[in-house]
């Protein structure tokens, strides 16, 4: 079977052809591939996609490039009989796309050398952008900007593209950018005044098809500085989707494109500052709630003040010794749990019990510690708080360095009642678990234990 004869080495632009079909070879996936002995279809490699398109109208969905036996076009639907006498048609704007995105490489890599001596050493082109590799010593974004504009300016001085074909010898003797990947005769792409380098690719006639190149990122990787860049129609359509977002962004500023970064660091550092002042007045807030509870905690013989507490849920218990716990005004230390369930609260600060202790479920953990810590830095208190929500119970144990028991033990103890998990240290323990029903059973058995 004689080699492909390939139309696309002396003429990237040329789109539709005939051709007759020398080889037809049914694939197991119930696709066929076909051999010409011509074709203007470009296989995939050298870091480039295959082209698509048609033969007789069935879809040639890639090429792949079979050494000497030829290029192996894979049509998928009604494949031409052997001998046939076809018609193919590349697909213009993929090709177009892939010729801007190698030709936009080839002056890119060259800017690199020219300015900083730094070669590619790999080129990839990726579904909506291309990388390269290269040895680039000390990378910075103004460094690769540079090299950047350099090539722009060359595209943008469209410089004619010629194709020489040479023999090694001839091409030994020629300044080309990097080494021929192959031996004997070479087909070497000359980019006016400004590269020569050995290619099998599909290349713009001149630069200025390649229309402009964009920098989308750098990273340095495995020793190298590994650009993504994208080249003419990739560079408008990555445009649109930066623009697209940029106005996006904006319009949630109520602001012009190009304000919104300085808006979103301002709504950034007043979002911090937020949570500081939330995290300072949920430390207030503990505290008073920890004064209540110890202010209705009675102290035992020994003088230890055991302050046990269940928050949040459909009923909330105070329970042993913080049982008789009233505020100046002689509500329940616990109304921000029982005015939830009372229909009849209609005053403002029933209201906003209501509304602290819902988002006090989210945060019950966090709520439930900062309460444990204002509670034991006073001497000789031992803390046993809970909270419920509709299927879980949580637990912080927690007592001041010169109390007594063991709140890792206690904890354990009563996580396995309430079939959860839970543990800690000596003097502060957290858990929790599932069976809600026997909190109060858990908490009565840490007060006994205690006792
Ligand atoms: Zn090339």
């Amino acid at each position: 079977m004689p080699a492909t004869e390939r139309l696309y080495y002396q003429d990237s632009h040329l789109i539709e052809f005939e051709a007759r079909v020398v080889d037809v070879t049914e694939r197991v996936s119930g696709w066929t591939a076909v051999v010409l002995d011509r074709t203007a279809f470009y296989p995939t490699g050298g870091g480039q996609p295959s082209d698509t398109g048609t033969l007789n109208g069935a879809r040639v969905v890639e090429c792949i490039d079979d050494g000497d036996n030829g290029v192996l076009h894979v049509v998928q639907g009604a494949a031409p009989a052997l001998d046939a006498i076809v018609a193919g048609r590349v697909d213009w704007s993929r090709r177009l796309d892939h010729m801007q995105q190698h030709t936009g490489q080839h002056i890119l890599s060259q800017a690199f050398v020219k300015l900083f001596d730094a070669p590619t050493k790999s080129f990839r082109v990726l579904d909506q952008s291309c990388e390269i590799d290269v040895e680039l010593a000390n990378p910075t974004t103004d460094i690769i900007e540079r090299a950047v504009e350099f090539a722009n300016n060359v595209i943008w001085e469209d410089r004619v593209v010629t194709i020489h074909n040479v023999s090694a010898a001839e091409a030994a003797a020629m300044p080309l950018r990097k080494e021929p990947a192959r031996e004997g005769e070479l087909r070497l792409i000359e980019i006016e005044d400004f590269d020569l380098t050995p290619c099998g690719g599909t290349h713009a006639v001149r630069t200025g098809e390649v229309g402009m190149i964009a920098m989308r990122s750098w990273e340095r990787a495995k020793g190298l500085t590994r650009i993504e860049f994208v080249a003419g129609v990739r560079a408008l359509a990555d445009y649109r989707r930066a623009n697209r977002t940029a106005r996006e962004v904006a319009a949630l500023f109520s602001t012009g494109r190009d304000d919104s970064p300085q808006n979103a660091a301002q709504l950034i550092e007043e979002n911090k500052e937020l949570h500081r002042r939330v995290r300072a007045l949920e430390e207030v807030e503990a505290r008073v709630e920890a004064e209540r509870l110890l202010t209705a905690a009675v102290a035992r013989d020994d003088g230890t003040r055991v302050v046990s507490h269940v928050f949040g849920g459909a009923e909330s218990s105070s329970r042993a010794a913080d049982s008789s716990a009233r505020d100046a005004s002689g509500r329940d230390a616990s109304a921000r749990d029982a005015s939830v369930r009372d229909a009849s609260v209609r005053d403002a600060s029933a209201c906003h019990a209501a509304a602290r202790t819902a988002e006090s479920s989210a945060r019950n953990a966090e709520f439930l510690k900062n309460v444990a810590h204002a509670l034991i830095a006073t001497p000789n208190t031992v803390a046993l708080l809970a909270s419920r929500d509709k299927d879980t119970a949580r637990l912080v144990f927690a007592r001041s360095a010169d109390a007594s028991g063991d709140m890792n033990a206690l904890m354990r103890e009563a996580c396995a009642l309430l079939d959860g998990r839970g543990g800690g240290k000596p003097d502060m323990a957290q858990g929790g678990g599932k069976d809600v029903e026997k909190l109060d059973e858990a908490l009565n058995r840490a007060i006994q234990s205690l006792s």
